[in-house]
């Protein structure tokens, strides 16, 4: 089964909107694999952004990323990652259609509030950057039928 990685970046952290964001992807019928809070070190920001090191925005993205704690998830399901990045909305949050997370709870760029893989590629990167194999906990869920066809 697919699986991606979610970051709750500081700002979302520090609006309140941890549960909120977290409930869409429950609710949705995604199965949290992992998660936990915690401060990024800039060690750690520079492997999960290495893709951005040459861009302008860098140094802003590696120093808000680090500024207070985020929450870090893996989920899992059919079409986990396309499905996460739709859900999520574009980058741009003035460009994301109401009912996407950018587009319910952010005005700027900088302060989009989710990350998330944008491929099969990154997101097994990400996920090995942030967790252990023994963080990721594989269980049923007594839902799994009336959620997944199979
Ligand atoms: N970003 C920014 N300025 C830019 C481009 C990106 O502040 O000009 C930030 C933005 O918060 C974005 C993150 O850098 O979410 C990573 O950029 P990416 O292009 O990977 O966007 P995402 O995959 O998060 O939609
Ligand atoms: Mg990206």
């Amino acid at each position: 089964m697919e699986r991606t990685l979610i970051i709750v970046k500081p700002e979302g952290v520090q609006r309140g909107l941890t549960g909120q964001v977290l409930a869409r992807f429950e609710a949705k019928g995604f199965k949290f694999v992992g998660l936990k809070l915690m401060r990024i070190t800039p060690e750690l920001a520079a492997r999960h952004y290495a893709e951005h090191a040459a861009k302008p925005f860098y140094p802003g993205l590696v120093r808000h990323i680090t500024s207070s704690p985020v929450v870090v998830g893996v989920l899992e399901g059919p079409n986990v990652i396309a499905v996460t990045r739709a859900m999520m909305g574009p980058t741009k949050p003035w460009e994301a259609p109401a009912g996407t997370i950018r587009g319910d709870f952010a005005v700027s760029m900088g302060l989009n509030i989710i990350h998330g893989s944008d491929g099969a590629e990154s997101a097994a990167r990400e996920i090995d950057i942030f967790f252990t194999p023994e963080e990721l906990v594989e269980y049923p869920r007594a839902t799994d039928p009336w959620i997944i066809e199979g």
